[in-house]
């Protein structure tokens, strides 16, 4: 069934929006976000048109003449090269998400060790994530590519704009092509930043006041957020209400990171880690240690205080 042609569709000539598919994929192979010939891109062209990367070839070094087109049912129209075999799970998201033309999926490893964890990604810590993410789920693992894995990004796919696969990876999309790429680009960087700081020790929650304010802003630039929705109204912004229901379903479980505060008990300064204690620096050694010398010394010196003459 051909969806209807949404205003946001895109007037730019098909080379520009080739050239911009193989510049993201650069991006992605650059960041380590897909090893060998991970990943996929795609960009919506028309109702029934979808411009996508082919399979078995580096995102790093594409040219414009190895992208290809499918239909809205995954068959090829056009391209030299054999369409990825992930591009249902491109498709489920446009016919899903009819305003969205673009969708990302790569293995970045940050985010993708949280998928392997089946870490719950905790919220309320970066202003940035806040507003340009909100709450991130995980999906059930499903081996890749048929239907069957595509269909494990519906429940979600309405509520969030990136998403991390079980077990796999990232997708991400957005009205363009590189919209669609910067939310795996935050989140990869997010996952970073919190194992970062549990190494340091701690990761500080911000307050349900300051999250709220963030929310306030969010609203006012226009995103949506499901947190900001009537029927959220009573739950807690920072728990991760909005997706917990399916963490059953899933294997999600926290384990890793404790969970923020409940709702008007803000996060306490906590007293720095007891493990965090450094022992001054030794002094350094000598680079040779001539033990003879030094017991000869003491020895000479023993005897001197008794008043005898050392052998
Ligand atoms: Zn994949």
């Amino acid at each position: 069934m051909a969806l209807k042609p949404t205003p946001t569709m895109s007037t730019k000539p098909l080379s520009q929006l080739k050239e911009e598919i193989c510049d993201i994929g650069r991006r992605i192979y650059n960041k380590g976000f897909a090893a060998g010939n991970d990943g996929n891109i795609s960009f919506r062209l028309g109702p029934n048109e979808v411009l996508c990367t082919p399979t078995m070839i580096s995102k790093g070094f594409m040219k414009p003449s190895d992208l290809c087109i499918v239909d809205m049912e995954g068959n090829q129209i056009s391209g030299n090269r054999k369409r990825s075999s992930e591009i249902l799970l491109h498709l489920t998201i446009m016919k899903e998400r009819p305003e969205i033309n673009s969708v990302v999926h790569c293995h970045p490893p940050h985010a993708t060790a949280f998928a392997v964890a089946r870490e719950p990604i905790p919220q309320c810590v970066l202003p940035e994530v806040e507003v340009f993410l909100g709450d991130i789920p995980i999906t059930r693992y499903e081996t890749p590519g048929g239907q069957k894995f595509a269909d494990t990004v519906k429940p979600y796919v309405k509520n969030a704009n990136v998403l991390i696969l079980a077990n796999h990876g990232t997708v991400s999309f957005g009205e363009t092509v590189e919209k669609a790429y910067w939310w795996t680009e935050i989140l990869d960087a997010y996952c970073r930043i919190l194992m970062l700081a549990k190494d340091l020790g701690r990761v500080t929650y911000l307050s349900s006041q300051e999250t709220k304010e963030l929310l306030d802003l969010k609203q006012k630039w226009g995103y949506s957020d499901p947190r900001l929705e009537k029927n959220m109204e009573n739950c807690d912004i920072c728990a991760n209400d909005v997706f917990r229901s399916s963490w059953g379903n899933t294997g999600v479980n926290r384990k890793a990171f404790d969970a923020p505060p409940p709702m008007g008990v803000d996060s306490q300064p906590v007293a720095p880690a007891p493990v965090a204690q450094f022992a001054p620096a030794a002094p350094a050694a000598p680079a040779t240690v001539d033990y003879d010398t030094i017991v000869k010394a003491v020895t000479e010196q023993v005897c001197r205080e008794l008043g005898i003459t050392a052998a």
